[in-house]
């Protein structure tokens, strides 16, 4: 059976006492999850050790937003993998969008991230996607299948998340219609060699179209932006039925 794994991406948003703040009321609300359900926080680099301390013992898992290849060296405003886990970081992000648009983030340093990640035992989530202009020329499936084949050169897909996010959708309110997500979910799990690696959707994600996403049979969870940013709504999305 796939794991489900709903994963809260705050971006640059919330500082140290906000995410206290923030975990107040957010833990509280949790239900009971059935055990496949993994729930993660991404948040800033500098939230990090912090929610370390305050998720030790809760259901909820840490994540960065981002990690560099190489273990350490000359690389001005990066962070490595073992600086990830030495304080208690499980999963990272890698290829988000918004990294690849404003970053200079290619499919090559996608790949070293993802390689780098797995070599430290972090598990990363690969972040696929088309932009509106790509969907409209009816470039969605040939610019996935070329993402997924250049990012996963060499990488161990028995320790791995896709995230499907189509760009048009981030932030937008603009959500996929999630048959047409199931179906672009289909579509990567096609091209994997292990069919069991979980994926995600995001984009536009809320309490609102939570219960009718996780319905579909192909979409094994979440990747929530805005919506994870407040605690009632983002709990809202992980005791989804
Ligand atoms: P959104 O962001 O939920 O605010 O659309 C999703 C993401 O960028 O991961």
């Amino acid at each position: 059976m796939r794991k489900i794994v709903i994963a809260g991406n705050w971006k640059m948003f919330k500082t140290q006492a906000e995410s206290q703040e923030f975990l107040k009321e957010f833990l509280p609300a949790l239900e009971e999850t059935p055990q496949e359900r993994e729930v993660l926080l991404c948040v800033p680099f500098t939230d990090l050790s912090v929610l370390s301390m305050s998720l030790h013992g809760s259901l909820v898992q840490l994540g960065a937003q981002n990690v560099h290849w190489a273990e350490n060296g000359a690389y001005t405003g990066e962070i490595s993998a073992p600086m990830l886990t030495e304080i208690g970081v499980r999963y990272v992000i890698v290829g988000h969008s918004e990294r690849r648009q404003f970053f200079g983030e290619t499919d090559q340093t996608v790949n070293l991230r993802l390689k780098a990640a797995q070599n430290y035992g972090l598990t990363p989530i690969l972040c696929v996607g088309e932009t509106k202009q790509q969907r409209d020329a009816g470039e969605t499936e040939s610019l996935i299948i070329s993402q997924l084949d250049k990012d996963l050169i060499d990488v161990d897909q028995t320790n791995l998340v896709i995230a499907y996010e189509p760009i048009w959708a981030i932030g937008t309110g603009d959500t996929c219609e999630t048959t047409e997500a199931n179906r672009v979910i289909g579509l990567i799990r096609s091209q994997l060699k292990n069919p069991d690696v979980p994926i995600q959707y995001g984009g536009s994600v809320k309490p609102n179209n939570i219960d009718e996403i996780m319905a579909q049979p192909e979409i094994d969870g979440v990747l929530v932006g805005g919506a994870s940013l407040e605690p009632a709504s983002f709990a809202r999305i992980v005791n989804y039925q």
